[in-house]
């Protein structure tokens, strides 16, 4: 065995050897992987191998996508035959919203390429006619999809790895890892110590174990996955001994579960409701290979619906039952990418579709590793986009809700339940009393709409599909009443918040925001640090500035609110969502010579948004410090006490309206809240949502980072080139910048107007079409109360970013005419910021 190399992979499963593979493809053959026992003895083994390329993530399905096109060309490349069979699949719907859903995955599908069809139920049972149709209203199917052999596709990307110069140790399990002064891992084994500068973790259902040995709560729990294998049935025999093609995968999403031909029978996976998270402190030292006992009362229910849809399922005996573990996530999606804290640690973890992921994670978490950066926007499949707060108890409880609802309709603003209120501002419990339909942002709870007093949904309101899994709503809250029925189109909450936006325009508002993440940056060498890797120069003291963390090839990584406290003293405001994501890249690029302190502050100020004509006069009510516009303008900080409360008072604000941020200590956000609503009466206060601060951005085309800003876009196609200073010296990413430029932009930011919406306005990943060709996609996209106009926000080929350009936008299947129309459609000249 080697003692130095420059990778170690640790785990043998089909991840960690794609991991391998990819890092040898990149040129970099000084790599190992260590596995403890054989190669696929964990859950890889028993994996059933469907290869669904079915995904509402863009990052997932990058992924998915890549992976089955490399499954395509291994055989060739390595000789071994993975055991492909393109057999294609089909999804089911049985009702109007699950369809929808389809429809706007086919959307995005469309935007990253993959085929995707609409069949009727009878088109459904010439492919598949052992099918019964009752119920079906129509289906998607991809040509593309299928299956794989798990153990055979590891074997063939093995050899590809070996053959390129990289190492694989089998039975040598890795006992601790340990990071040198120099920076250097030292990863130890039971056969010896290798030295490496990188580790990447791919260890599966041993996750937290291999965590745990460097310090990392890694959110992931297995959940137990069942799926049953028959024996031969005549019809399926008889069908093969006539060489008819296999009848594919077929998904009854409504039921949730999936099947397929296997060895002449059927082989049935359903995702139950209660199956239990397993291995929580990991599997025993022993596992290999291992299976639990199965637990038939927990599939009797999807069986009967199994065979009620097709009827020889139940007419031959079970052969076997496989009970294995299937690593989760709270979100369901894998964890690919750096560890927070450590440098040079990389997660290929959490992989519930694993087989179906291994090419592309690899791929790209390789390309992170040896170039810097991914070439796909991974942002959500970033290992930092869960916090602390996700650790054992949450886990359990999210990982066994993602497994449950692995079927369930993705409704777009689907909130779910399992965990709740863990995070809340001390106003909650006031914006509950004032009708808050909470969401939760990383953890937070955080108000999104203001129901009425007694605002409530009916059964009939609900009318909720016919299907054994999925609610369209959430849980009921603590009054049992339901107020929210979701769907791709526009909710029940649609006027709800037009009134909350509107009132914001017309009077004064207040939005709760302490989820934001924030961080203070102070010391002699801070603001050079800041300009050293940030867009711009920092902003002059008192005042506020937005400025960007670019990638090293020019995409844009992060958005920071600067606030400058003094000459040296910053505080950094950023999304709430990417908290150890930003702070996380901050660590790791600031200079370790004590010139620089960085402290994490987020929990301790909280953050109300008071926006709106009539807030000036509400706030001057409060406090002593003067606000005219002479004294207190646009994009200015100051301390202001508002009655005994000190608060950082910025005029800013995400939603267009004269107003201030009021970053206060948390323990005083109640004290404050009270006051601002006692003299808000006479100005008609009233609390808004994170819906309403939406349309209201969307009519001032504020951008969102992962969504108009990403890493996969120049920061020049998003639009900021007045926040980009060139004259400023270097930073981080400048010239990759212009070298971006340089060489031509793909994309052009555009807000555009849509024609002709009823009731399903664009949402972002819509395709745009000139004609039939594809020339972009929508980024967002709402209803603007203010414009009273349809709103989508895109990514457009540049020679059509102009003004008064036609092209049409699909949403949900259907084209609608839409104009390029000028940015900030609502006061472009910021009058109203201004005022
Ligand atoms: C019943 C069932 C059906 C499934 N069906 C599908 C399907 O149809 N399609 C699909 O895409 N996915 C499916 N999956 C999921 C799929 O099996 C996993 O996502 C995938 O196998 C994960 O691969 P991995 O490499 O991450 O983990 P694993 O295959 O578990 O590999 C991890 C490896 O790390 C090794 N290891 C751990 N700790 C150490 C250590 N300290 N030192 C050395 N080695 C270590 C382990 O021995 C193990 O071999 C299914 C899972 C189950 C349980």
């Amino acid at each position: 065995m080697k003692t130095q190399a420059r990778v170690v992979v640790i785990g043998g499963g089909a991840v960690g050897v794609s991991t391998l593979y990819h890092l040898a493809k990149k040129g970099w053959s000084d790599v190992v992987l260590i596995e403890r026992r054989e190669l696929t003895s964990g859950s890889t083994w028993h994996a059933a191998g469907l290869l669904p390329l079915f995904n509402l993530s863009y990052s997932v399905g990058q992924l998915h996508k890549y992976s089955v096109n490399l499954y395509r060309s291994l055989e060739a490349e390595t000789g071994l035959n993975a055991g492909l069979s393109t057999v294609s699949n089909i999804r089911l719907a049985r009702t109007q919203d699950r369809m929808d859903e389809y429809k706007y995955y086919a959307g995005i599908a469309r935007t990253i390429g993959v085929e995707v069809d609409f069949l009727t139920a009878d088109e459904v049972r010439e492919i598949w006619p052992l099918m019964e149709t009752q119920g079906i209203l129509g289906a998607i199917q991809h040509k593309e999809d299928g299956y794989i052999q798990p153990a055979d596709l590891t074997q063939a990307l093995a050899r590809g790895a070996r053959n390129m110069g990289a190492e694989i140790y089998r039975y040598t399990t890795v006992t601790g890892i340990a990071q040198q002064p120099n920076g250097e891992w030292v990863v130890s084994t039971d056969k010896g110590d290798i030295t490496c500068e990188h580790v990447v973790s791919a260890t599966g259902n041993f996750a937290r174990k291999t965590g745990e040995m460097v310090g990392l709560d890694v959110p992931v729990i297995p959940v137990e996955h069942q799926y049953i294998v028959t024996e031969q049935h005549p019809l399926i025999m008889e069908r093969r001994a006539k060489g008819l093609p296999e009848m594919g995968v077929l998904r009854e999403s409504d039921s949730s579960w999936y099947m397929r031909e296997e060895a002449g029978g059927l082989l049935l996976g359903p995702y139950e409701i209660g199956a239990p998270c397993c291995y929580v402190d990991g599997p025993s030292p022993q596992s290999e290979y291992e299976l639990f006992q199965e637990d038939l009362d927990r599939l009797a229910p999807y069986i009967e619906t199994a065979i009620e849809r097709v009827p020889a399922f139940g007419e031959v005996g079970v052969k076997k039952v496989y009970n294995g573990a299937i690593a989760y996530t709270p979100d369901g999606s894998p964890i690919v990418g750096p560890a927070w804290h450590l440098k040079n640690f990389w997660l290929n973890e959490g992989h519930s579709f694993g087989i179906t992921a291994a090419g592309g994670a690899g791929w790209q978490l390789a390309e992170w590793i040896v170039e810097g950066e991914p070439s796909v926007d991974m942002m959500g499949v970033d290992p930092r986009r869960f916090g602390p707060y996700a650790g054992r108890g949450y886990l359990r409880q999210k990982t066994e809700e993602a497994y449950a609802k692995v079927f369930s309709v993705h409704y777009p603003e689907e909130e779910r339940g399992a965990a709740r209120g863990l995070k809340r501002s001390p106003c909650y419990d006031r914006m509950a009393a004032k009708g808050a339909v909470f969401g939760t942002v990383y953890g937070w709870e955080r108000p999104g709409w203001f129901a009425p007093a007694g605002y409530e949904l009916t059964e009939a309101d609900l009318d909720k599909p016919d299907v054994l899994l999925n609610e369209n709503h959430a849980e009921p809250g603590a009054d049992g009443k339901i107020r929210e029925k979701w769907s791709f189109r526009r909710s029940n909450a649609f006027p709800h918040v037009g009134a909350e936006a509107l009132h914001v325009h017309h009077k004064v508002g207040l939005l709760d925001m302490s989820a934001f993440a924030k961080m203070e940056v102070t010391g002699p060498g801070a603001a050079q640090w800041l300009e050293s890797i940030l867009t711009t120069k920092v902003p002059k003291v008192g005042r506020v500035q937005l400025s960007y963390l670019l990638t090293k090839r020019g995409g844009v990584r992060s958005e920071f609110t600067i606030f400058s406290m003094g000459p040296s003293a910053f505080y950094l405001v950023s999304a709430g969502a990417l908290e150890r994501h930003d702070h996380d890249y901050l660590e790791k690029l600031a200079p370790t010579d004590g010139s620089v302190k960085l402290a994490r502050v987020t929990t301790q100020y909280g953050v109300l948004v008071l926006a709106g004509p009539r807030s000036r006069d509400l706030l001057q009510k409060l406090t002593d410090s003067d606000l005219s516009n002479a004294a207190f303008p646009w994009l200015t900080g100051k301390m202001i006490s508002v009655g005994a409360a000190s608060c950082l008072a910025m005029r800013v604000n995400y939603v267009g309206e004269l107003g201030w941020e009021l970053h206060h200590p948390i323990e005083m956000q109640n004290y404050i809240f009270d006051l601002l609503f006692e003299a808000g009466a006479e100005f008609d206060l009233k609390p808004f949502g994170i819906k309403a601060m939406d349309s209201l951005r969307l009519e001032k085309s504020y951008k969102l980072i992962p969504r108009e800003m990403s890493i996969e876009y120049a920061a020049y196609e998003s639009g900021l080139d007045r926040f980009v200073s060139m004259k400023k010296g270097d930073f981080h990413g400048r010239d990759a910048l212009l070298a971006w430029k340089e060489a031509g932009l793909k994309n052009a930011f555009v807000t555009m107007e849509v024609h002709g919406v009823t009731d399903a306005d664009a949402r972002g990943s819509e395709p745009i079409y000139l004609g039939d060709e594809l020339v972009g996609r929508t980024t967002s996209g709402g209803y603007g109360w203010r414009v009273a106009k349809s709103l989508a926000l895109a990514m457009l080929r540049p020679d059509l970013a102009e003004l008064g350009q036609e092209v049409e936008i699909s949403i949900l299947g259907k084209r609608h005419r839409a104009t390029v129309i000028a940015d900030s459609p609502f006061d472009a000249a910021n009058e109203a910021l201004r005022s």
